[in-house]
């Protein structure tokens, strides 16, 4: 709840230099972890669908959770939100108090969101965004449409700029390492090819039409630990691409939080759990293609949130440790145009709003609205700010973008990225909507996020510029070494005493 807003943990202090690790101590870095509540309040509006929804309960906190690495010369900050969107101009606030208050400048801030589907309202109609629109598109937008809170955007700022100065401020030696890991079971692609030579999203199980899965998954999880010098995780960051849609009922931080339950069970309450949303745009939790009933609510949150948790323990439980030196940070903003609707699909659309939507047909009535509030969205703002950005921790490299972005897309990037360890974060920056591959929006593709939206929109070549742009930012970056475990001590002449002897039979 709102008036919960201390912190609910913060990384262990008070590394202790002679205590006993698992690990020989080796190389380390600074590295901070610290978390805020911004869990919302009941009543306020549960963003994720084109129409308002209000939450009526909490299942577990919705947290701001934040790393700060330091190399001693530069900082970085990553910043996962259990929020389904964050809002540009809140990034851009927040990075500004980060800069004065803490010096890591803009640049070096992620801000990432884990795209929560029982999240806060941070989006999508932003306040006082339709003032100046005609009245119809205005009451369409605040009255029939999703709509952030500003007051709780407010508690969102303050809690962002108050975890990344607290994790700043107590960042200590830690010994850092990266792994990947491997998770096939809890993410599938939900577009699917048809016999009618189209896509569609979420056909529906046992659906005789369907040919094939029309794009892949990435199983990869992507893994960056910090432990004290007393051998305790101080935090961690996860990268896993999976949409947050495996709502347990109530407010939550989704599947997120079964995950943390998962390596907190192993590591303990002190580690802070970053998660970092790849790019999922076209992956869910959902197998269409299973004949079986599926599991729903919280056992699909423990499902998804336990495998993705317990795939990560299992990568820190084996990382090498020391310095993830050097930290760096490269950002672009593309400016990046819309599609604009026909001028005879606002007539159409303009007419079918005046209806009752139950006769126009929910999902026409919907998308007509959605035409509208775009039509109205391009008069003020043709062209969208995209940042596309890379942050360097040793030999790992997180490359955001603002896009709801197809998985095809996170893997090309990682195929042609120079980094071993290449983490896709979505959703991170800002907010530009569904970003499909082109095909998807060609005659073979369709369904759900190929729609032109309010919230989707961007021209169809958009994915490839925002990948090449990634691609090229992590060219502009060496990788670091990874951390070598410290070697054994050479073999001193004589093997164990009771294990070198020879067989008895009596
Ligand atoms: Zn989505």
């Amino acid at each position: 709840m709102l008036n919960r807003r201390s912190f609910l943990a913060t990384a262990s202090a008070a590394p202790s230099l002679h205590a006993q690790t698992r690990f020989a101590l080796g190389a380390s870095m600074l590295a901070g972890f610290a978390e805020a509540d911004i869990t919302p309040e009941i009543g306020m509006e549960q963003p994720g669908g084109y129409g308002k929804v209000f939450h009526r309960s909490v299942h577990d906190p919705c947290k701001a959770r934040v790393a700060v690495f330091d190399d001693g010369r530069k900082a970085v900050a990553l910043v996962g939100l259990d929020a389904l969107i964050v809002p540009r101009a809140l990034v851009l606030a927040a990075r500004k108090r980060i800069q004065a208050q803490c010096g890591i400048p803009g640049d070096a801030v992620l801000i990432n969101a884990s795209h929560s589907h029982s999240s806060g309202p941070t989006g999508l109609v932003q306040p006082g965004e339709f003032d100046s629109s005609p009245e119809l598109v205005r009451r369409l937008a605040y009255e029939k449409s999703s709509m952030a809170d500003a007051r709780y955007l407010k508690i969102v700022e303050d809690q962002i700029v108050a975890a990344v100065c607290r994790a700043h401020k107590e960042r200590a030696d830690r010994q850092c390492g990266v792994g990947l890991g491997h998770e096939d079971k809890a993410a599938y692609n939900r577009r699917f090819r048809m016999k009618n030579g189209r896509t569609f999203t979420h056909p529906g199980q046992g659906n005789p039409d369907i040919v094939k899965v029309a794009g892949p998954i990435d199983p990869q999880v992507g893994v960056i630990g910090a432990w004290d010098r007393a051998g305790w995780l101080a935090g961690c960051i996860v990268n896993y691409a999976d949409h947050a849609t495996a709502s347990p009922g109530g407010i939550s931080a989704n599947w997120i939080y079964y995950m943390e339950r998962a390596i907190r069970g192993m590591f303990g309450q002190q580690a802070v759990v970053v998660f970092i949303q790849g790019a999922c745009g076209d992956v869910t939790q959902v197998d269409n293609l299973s004949p079986h009933l599926r599991p729903s609510g919280r056992e699909d949150a423990e499902f998804v949130g336990g495998r993705v948790g317990a795939e990560a323990t299992k990568v820190l439980l084996g990382m090498p440790r020391g310095s993830l030196a050097p930290v760096e940070a490269r950002s672009r903003v593309l400016k990046i145009e819309r599609r604009v609707p026909s001028r005879e699909k606002v007539a159409e659309a303009n007419r079918l709003v005046q209806m009752d939507p139950q006769k126009a047909g929910v999902t026409e009535w919907t998308f007509a609205k959605e035409t509208l509030m775009l039509a109205d969205l391009i008069r003020r703002e043709p062209v969208a700010d995209v940042e596309v950005q890379a942050i360097q921790v040793g030999p790992a490299v997180f490359v955001s973008n603002p896009a709801e972005y197809f998985v095809e897309f996170g893997l090309e990037i990682k195929a042609k990225s120079r980094f071993q360890f290449t983490f896709p974060a979505e959703l991170s920056n800002g907010c530009v909507g569904y970003v499909p591959t082109e095909e998807a929006l060609s005659e073979s593709g369709g369904g759900y996020e190929t729609r032109l939206t309010f919230y989707s929109n961007l021209v169809p070549d958009a994915g490839r510029h925002i990948a090449a742009e990634g691609i090229a930012l992590t060219h502009q970056l060496t990788p670091g070494a990874l951390p070598e475990p410290p070697r054994a001590k050479p073999f001193g002449g004589t093997p164990w005493t009771y294990g070198n002897v020879p067989a008895e039979r009596k």
